[in-house]
């Protein structure tokens, strides 16, 4: 009977230890450099991962799957419990398949069909899509839906061009910069009429983890940007943004930025993609911004927009650059504190 007990306990004790090796206090976000695509993962306390994007196509796609697979190493995760595909341009999904080929995606999110026929995209959702999700569950999501995960509450905000049509809890203020907005017509980056293109239609998220808030919105346009946040802003203030459409001033607009006043903005730009003077100059100027962040130096913005360097992650101007890549790294609290992390040099600064 004795024995029973002592086992029971020391069975409590192993049990114990086996969790807090699994569990953190932290939230854990890793801007990956994808050169000038996307690929964000979350880890959070429970270890539960989602990933927004998987970076660019061939050439390019096994290049970038390594550089996500270097996070997730990082982070000590074997799996990614739910991928948000925000959109179906090639620097978003491109680097799906390579990432399948190395560790197993549970659960596909997207906003459902390609809305801008294209090559790449189309073969990829007509042969290759369905047998990656097949083998996992797919949801096709729209605005105000929720992803499970643990410790986290993760809202859908936009997707399928449509955006939530009701404040978030908690974000109660009229949005002051409405006033000023003046829509495009044509891309101010490419010269090309807006409208329905995949942009329009990303998946935009907002993470909460306690007090602390981020926001990733994909590459959803300066027009959407509108309908989201007025005449009232719906999404409240955020901690981290990381800064829509890779920081072009086709999105960023100040009724967007500096409504929801950001503490840190993170640009996941490239060499000559983002981070152009129009976009850096709504970052720098948002009231109560603490820090921007970089993934490269950006030639469009040059000295005069660019931040530190040591708040830039890839200082090569090779576009693209396929040697080594480093991250931005982001470790929150529930109190909302948080401390952001440049792996190539390894300088950190808390918020
Ligand atoms: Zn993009």
């Amino acid at each position: 009977m004795k024995r029973a007990i002592l086992f029971a306990l020391i069975l409590g004790v192993v049990n114990a230890g086996a969790q807090s090796r699994n569990t953190s206090q932290v939230l854990s976000i890793y801007l990956v450099d994808v050169e000038g695509g996307n690929a964000t993962l979350f880890v959070s306390p429970s270890g539960e991962s989602v990933l927004i994007d998987t970076g660019n196509v061939a050439p390019g796609a096994a290049r970038d799957a390594e550089r996500i697979m270097a996070a997730a190493k990082d982070a000590g995760i074997s799996q990614i419990n739910t991928l948000i595909t925000t959109h179906w341009h090639n620097d978003h999904f491109g680097g799906m398949a390579e990432l399948a080929n190395r560790l197993p995606i549970r659960h596909f999110v997207d906003h459902g069909p390609n809305v801008q026929p294209a090559a790449a995209p189309d073969e990829f959702l007509q042969k290759v899509y369905p047998t990656l999700y097949g083998k996992s569950t797919h949801t096709v999501v729209k605005p105000g839906d929720r992803i499970p995960i643990a410790g986290l509450e993760w809202r859908i905000v936009s997707a399928g061009g449509q955006t939530i049509k009701t404040r978030l809890p908690g974000a109660q203020q009229a949005n002051p910069f409405c006033g000023g907005f003046k829509p495009h017509t044509v891309n101010p980056v490419s010269g090309l009429p807006v409208g329905n293109t995949e942009d329009e239609q990303s998946v935009g998220s907002h993470v909460t983890f306690g007090r602390f808030r981020a926001v990733h919105l994909g590459d959803l346009t300066w027009n959407k940007e509108f309908e989201l946040m007025c005449p009232e802003n719906r999404l409240g203030t955020a901690d981290l943004f990381v800064a829509s459409r890779h920081g072009q001033p086709s999105s960023n607009s100040e009724l967007l930025v500096h409504a929801i006043r950001p503490r840190v903005a993170i640009v996941n730009n490239a060499a000559r993609k983002g981070g152009q003077g129009d976009a850096m100059r709504v970052l720098y100027t948002s009231p109560g911004l603490e820090g921007i962040w970089q993934a490269h130096y950006s030639l469009l913005g040059g000295r005069e927009y660019a931040v530190p360097g040591i708040f830039i992650a890839n200082e090569s101007e090779e576009t693209p650059h396929d040697g080594e890549a480093h991250w931005i790294k982001v470790l929150a609290r529930a109190d909302g504190t948080f401390t952001v992390t440049n792996s190539r040099n390894g300088f950190s600064r808390s918020y």
